[in-house]
């Protein structure tokens, strides 16, 4: 017997599952070079040097007992503290330890920010495409996720029509920046008149609203693109963080939230947070991880393989005569499929061992998601694949 509430999770759990599964059977059948998997947004990419070096360092270095012991469910101080100063270098922010909580990367740090804010029934407003796990973070504390529409050309807010889903149930609206599954990177002029908006409906209604800015790919920003650091243009604002892609530590589970003083009741929102996080089940995030985050605050992966991917990718899927805006950030494509059924065009690619993700899984239907933090190799042999599948569609 399981949870009804839990019911639904797993019948989407089984077409994530069959997709793998599907990936696993071409491999074993074809051999790994022969298929052009574009599903998953694993890293390919490792982990900078100075994280290995740290990691053999610090349990060199560091007293076991202190180290591997409970600690204060914010993490430890001193981690929290150089964290704080590598915001205020880079973004001329004025950050202390007191407002970072490091958690159990981006996935743990956003279901932190939700408990400590959320009451039953309470909306989230969320801009489609997105991240369709948010569905069941923001389940967890029984809110309801409201969709937010964006421009079909520019993948931009709708800021019009999210305006008018912002009622008395409103408690919070989440962006990612940059974006998954589109990679495009919301600029300074649309964070400020998103905040311009909140701002006024704060008063408007009386209530206070959060921005909650999922932040795991703002490292991965193309051509010195700017991500703008949402706490500057807004005080109700939870930066959520995670070193999954910009040190490609996924399975390390490392990040943190940034919870500004000018946030409303900012302490008590700290330490109501820190508590969410030890009953959420995290505890605290792991401790060799945060000591690796301490020692690498201003490491970084190799920009240029994801960037020279990102071209190789997008310029061939042009030519072959699809449809897509060339992403500015994260390691994702969002393609137009060219039939409105987007689960039937990633059916058909499949014939030539190309893998993607169907739209719907995004909220979108009638696109398809690649993820392109595959090897470079990868790209290259796909392109006459996609050509082949491009000409069934009478596009190239
Ligand atoms: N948010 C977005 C938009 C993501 O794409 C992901 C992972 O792919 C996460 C959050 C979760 O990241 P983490 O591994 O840090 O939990």
């Amino acid at each position: 017997m399981i949870a009804e509430k839990l019911k639904p999770l797993m019948a989407n759990n089984s077409a994530v599952r069959a997709m793998f599964e599907e990936g696993n059977r071409l491999r074993a059948e074809l051999g790994a070079e022969n298929v052009f998997d574009f599903s998953l947004g694993n890293p390919n990419v490792p982990a900078p040097d100075e994280v290995k070096q740290a990691l053999l360092d610090i349990i060199q270095e560091e007293d076991p007992v202190a180290l591997h012991g409970y600690m204060n469910n914010a993490g430890f101080e001193d981690v929290r503290e150089s964290i704080a100063k590598s915001l205020n270098r880079r973004f001329g922010t004025a950050f202390g330890s007191r407002n970072i909580l490091m958690t159990v990367g981006a996935a743990s740090g956003l279901n932190v920010s939700l408990k400590t804010i959320l009451n039953p029934g309470e909306e989230v407003i969320i801009f489609a495409p997105y991240f369709l796990e948010y569905n069941w973070y923001v389940d967890n504390y029984d809110g309801k996720v409201v969709q937010a529409p964006t421009d079909r050309e520019t993948f931009y807010p709708d800021l019009e029509a999210f305006e008018k889903l912002i009622t008395d149930r409103t408690r919070a609206v989440l962006i990612n920046n940059p974006n998954n599954p589109t990679g495009v990177i919301y600029r300074e002029e649309t964070i400020k008149q998103l905040a311009e908006i909140l701002d006024r409906k704060q008063k408007e209604l009386n209530r206070t609203i959060f921005l909650i800015a999922d932040e795991p790919y703002r490292e991965l920003a193309y051509d010195g693109a700017q991500v703008p650091f949402v706490t500057k243009y807004y005080d109700n604002t939870f930066v959520v963080y995670s070193y999954s892609k910009s040190l490609s530590l996924p399975g390390e589970r490392i990040g943190y939230v940034v919870i500004p003083d000018e946030m409303e009741e900012s302490e008590l929102v700290f330490d109501t947070a820190t508590a969410a996080n030890r009953i959420s089940g995290a505890v605290n995030a792991p401790s060799l991880q945060q000591k690796v985050i301490g020692r690498c605050v201003d490491a970084a992966v190799n920009l240029e393989y994801y960037d020279r991917n990102r071209t190789a990718l997008y310029e061939g899927l042009r030519e072959c005569g699809f449809d897509c805006i060339k992403p500015e950030g994260a390691f994702y494509m969002f393609l137009k499929s060219p039939v409105e059924n987007e689960s039937e065009f990633c059916n058909a690619a499949k014939k030539y061992n190309i893998l993607m993700v169907p739209g719907t899984s995004f909220a979108c239907p009638g696109y398809v998601r690649l993820a392109y933090c595959v090897s470079y190799e990868t790209i290259v042999n796909s392109l006459p694949a996609f050509r082949k599948l491009a000409a069934d569609y009478g596009l190239a």
